[in-house]
């Protein structure tokens, strides 16, 4: 018998064992630039996921690829300790908090990705009816994506309209009026994504006064353009946790790597909650490798940064935009003046995409990636064209 897609709809919905809160759940959308390639048949530039325009030098690629000769064994499981990582990490993290910190390996712990740390963190917190979330939208989509995953409740405030702020009166408000679960976890990030700004001196005073029952995640997962970090101040508060990641400036978005730096206690229950191997050999190799080279990688954010600025220029230029201030190596603007702007930047991103260039639509605007300066000179262009 052959089984036809429509017999493989009926059966799909007759899988009454599956969760009913999982089925409405809106998947993060990865980045569809790959495939487009092909079918369109233009080179699309990708400037949509905020990853680093540059792959690694060939050099360190050659050095990666020998440590997989020489010294990867595929029929043995990878070191699930992740030590020696750990002690470069904590090593890094210490010198980009300032003098004077710190930082010890028992306060990392190393995920596939900090999505993998996120969860783990929702898991040692919230999953089995413990706690609430509380996020501040628009800002990264899966905080709220993994909480509903574990059966975890969201509870969303919202941002000024203005700077994008967290509007921390309706946050305390949420905090008091949420029981059954109370909030447990706070997500702050630190420049926010999709809107670029880093946190304000009046979040940051917030944040000191919530209770030690409620764990603070600061993401950080633009530290290295923005410089902005708290790591500092986390000896002062066992209840943050500091996320990081290899997938911005580091250039291992392939390769899977976050990192946590928190309470060692904190630490020691994400290393319980979390699978034993989560991390591949060659990811491992990978970044002790980038940190061992971190001075001359990280020496590419300049450009960056100037290209940023720059590209920010071009685009406040264009009447019909509003454009922000961006703390990341991403812009983030709107569509102003038009009766619905939601359909104005969809159409925007479907044109800009037939003419060669990808970025995303979220957070009720357009997240613009820095990519290499041809990529953004044809960025400013494009747009400049299609909004004129
Ligand atoms: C890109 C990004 C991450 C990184 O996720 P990985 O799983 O480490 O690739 C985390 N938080 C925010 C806000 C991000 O934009």
């Amino acid at each position: 018998m052959t089984i036809s897609s429509n017999t493989a709809l009926t059966v799909a919905t007759a899988l009454s064992f599956l969760r009913d809160e999982l089925t409405s759940l809106q998947a993060y959308t990865p980045h569809p630039g790959g495939a487009v390639v092909q079918s369109v048949q233009i080179e699309i530039d990708r400037v949509e996921t905020n990853e680093s325009p540059y792959d690694l030098p060939p050099a360190l690629k050659q050095e990666l690829a020998q440590i997989w000769v020489d010294e990867i064994e595929s029929n043995r499981y990878p070191d699930g300790g992740h030590d020696r990582l750990k002690g470069l990490i904590a090593t890094y993290a210490s010198e980009s908090a300032g003098s004077g910190v710190s930082i010890q390996p028992s306060q990392i712990s190393v995920g596939n990705g900090s999505d993998e740390l996120l969860r783990s963190i929702l898991i040692a917190t919230c999953v089995g009816g413990a706690g609430s979330i509380l996020v501040a939208a628009p800002t990264f989509s899966m905080y709220g994506i993994l909480a509903q995953t574990l059966g975890v409740p969201v509870v969303s405030v919202n941002r000024s309209s203005l700077n994008f702020e967290v509007d921390l009166v309706a946050a305390q408000k949420a905090i008091t009026d949420t029981q059954n679960p109370p909030v447990r976890v706070v997500f702050m990030v630190h420049p926010n994504s999709p809107t670029g700004n880093a946190l304000t001196t009046a979040e940051l005073e917030w944040m000191r006064g919530l209770p030690s029952d409620i764990l603070v995640v600061i993401d950080e997962a633009y530290f290295e353009f923005s410089q902005h970090t708290v790591v500092a101040e986390l000896v002062q508060h066992p209840n943050w946790v500091v996320l990081r990641t290899f997938s911005k400036a580091f250039r291992l978005a392939a390769h899977r790597v976050g990192y946590a730096v928190g309470h060692p206690q904190l630490i020691a229950t994400l290393e319980q909650v979390r699978l034993p191997y989560n991390l591949p050999s060659i990811s491992l190799a990978a970044a002790e490798l980038v940190l061992k080279h971190h001075v001359s990688l990280l020496s590419a954010i300049a450009e960056t940064m100037s290209e940023r600025d720059r590209l920010s220029i071009v685009l406040t230029a264009i009447p019909a935009l509003q454009v922000w201030r961006s703390d990341a190596n991403f812009i983030y603007v709107r569509i102003q003046g038009v009766p619905n702007p939601d359909l104005s930047m969809s159409e925007l991103v479907i044109k800009l995409k037939s003419l060669g260039t990808s970025i995303r639509h979220t957070g009720g605007g357009l997240r613009i990636s820095i990519g290499s300066p041809a990529e953004n000179q044809r960025t400013g262009a494009r747009i400049t064209q299609l909004l004129k």
